[in-house]
């Protein structure tokens, strides 16, 4: 069994390092710093590295570890948590270097780069496959955990409300409530609380928001130029993609920020019941779930526009 694989992995490592990918977002947080609580319950200790993430989950247990970098050149052992792909992972660097590396994913795209995969595509958050984990190895989740946890889960089924939920998720949330997780407190935080810029955003994607194809899909973006003006800091843009998805009709939300002023776009869509959005950012080198999906495309906005359309198009 793999896990019991990882379990050797983890207690033969001196020098571990735990990293998610760029963007990150609760789920890849939370993953990251309940991997580390994981590692120190057996008697280990591992450095978190994640570059930029948005200071709205400095309240996570632990945060306050995260590093932007180390002076490590070569672990022993890297965890990747909540990311599909290699060239995804922020600082892959530390990865690429490690002895030996573990990959910890819900990605049904995920292409299996570690020397050991454990991967569940049916679950709707890394967290709850951590969750699993934590089982497996018989480590009790304490409030501080189930708090890394649960923040994932909610953000990654956006409370509880995306496909993929399943009994277990809703046990496992009875079982912290028992223990003292706050809930409400994780939901404000992570799915109720906005930043300023995050919000001056928003009216920028709303007013440029395009209706294609009878207003089955929408079409918004933001520039470099926007997120400067608004003084926007990492994880501003999260959430921006669900303003057209969640309007009446709409089954494709085509979101595209600029990249570093380049003429490159981070694409994300997400979809309504139908369309499978990971399928169309494979085209295009990326992937995610068939619900939610991203990639990275080269062009000036209407030429990125042009390029999904075209694959949008052929699945409507
Ligand atoms: P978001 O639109 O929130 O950035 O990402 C939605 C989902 O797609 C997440 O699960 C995310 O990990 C995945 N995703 C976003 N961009 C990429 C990408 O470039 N490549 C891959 N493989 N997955 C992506
Ligand atoms: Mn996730």
């Amino acid at each position: 069994m793999t896990l019991d694989e990882i379990l050797k992995e983890i207690k033969n490592s001196e020098k571990i390092v735990i990293l998610t990918h760029e963007s990150p977002d609760g789920d890849a947080i939370g993953s990251s710093l309940a991997t580390q609580f994981l590692v120190q319950e057996l008697g280990k200790e591992a450095d978190v590295i994640i570059p930029e993430y948005s200071r709205l989950f400095n309240f996570l247990p632990n945060a306050s570890n995260i590093l932007e970098e180390s002076s490590m050149e070569k672990y022993d052992l890297a965890i990747a948590v909540d990311c599909a792909d290699e060239k995804r992972i922020a600082q892959k660097q530390y990865f690429e270097n490690a002895t030996k590396t573990i990959v910890i994913d819900h990605h049904g795209t995920n292409q299996m780069y570690g020397d050991l995969n454990f991967v569940n595509p049916v679950s709707p958050a890394c967290c709850e496959v951590l969750v699993g984990i934590f089982q497996y190895f018989d480590i009790k989740i304490s409030k501080e955990i189930g708090t890394c946890l649960l923040t994932g889960i909610i953000t990654d089924t956006g409370g509880f409300r995306h496909e993929g939920i399943n009994p277990e998720t809703f046990e496992f949330t009875a079982d912290l409530i028992r223990i003292g997780v706050n809930i409400p407190d994780i939901y404000k935080r992570v799915l109720r609380t906005n930043t300023r810029a995050n919000f001056e955003l928003a009216k920028r994607v709303s007013n440029r928001m395009e209706f294609l194809e009878d207003g089955k899909v929408t079409f918004t973006y933001i520039d470099a130029k926007d997120e400067e003006e608004v003084g926007a800091q990492p994880g501003d843009h999260e959430g921006l993609v669900e303003i057209g998805r969640d309007i009446e009709g709409v089954e494709v939300s085509i979101f595209i920020r600029q990249k570093e002023k380049e003429d490159k776009y981070k694409v994300s869509m997400r979809s309504g019941n139908t369309v499978n959005v990971s399928d169309i950012c494979f085209v295009f080198g990326g992937g995610g779930h068939p619900r939610a999906a991203g990639c990275l495309i080269q062009g000036t906005v209407e030429e990125v526009k042009e390029k999904i359309m075209k694959e949008v198009k052929k699945v409507l």
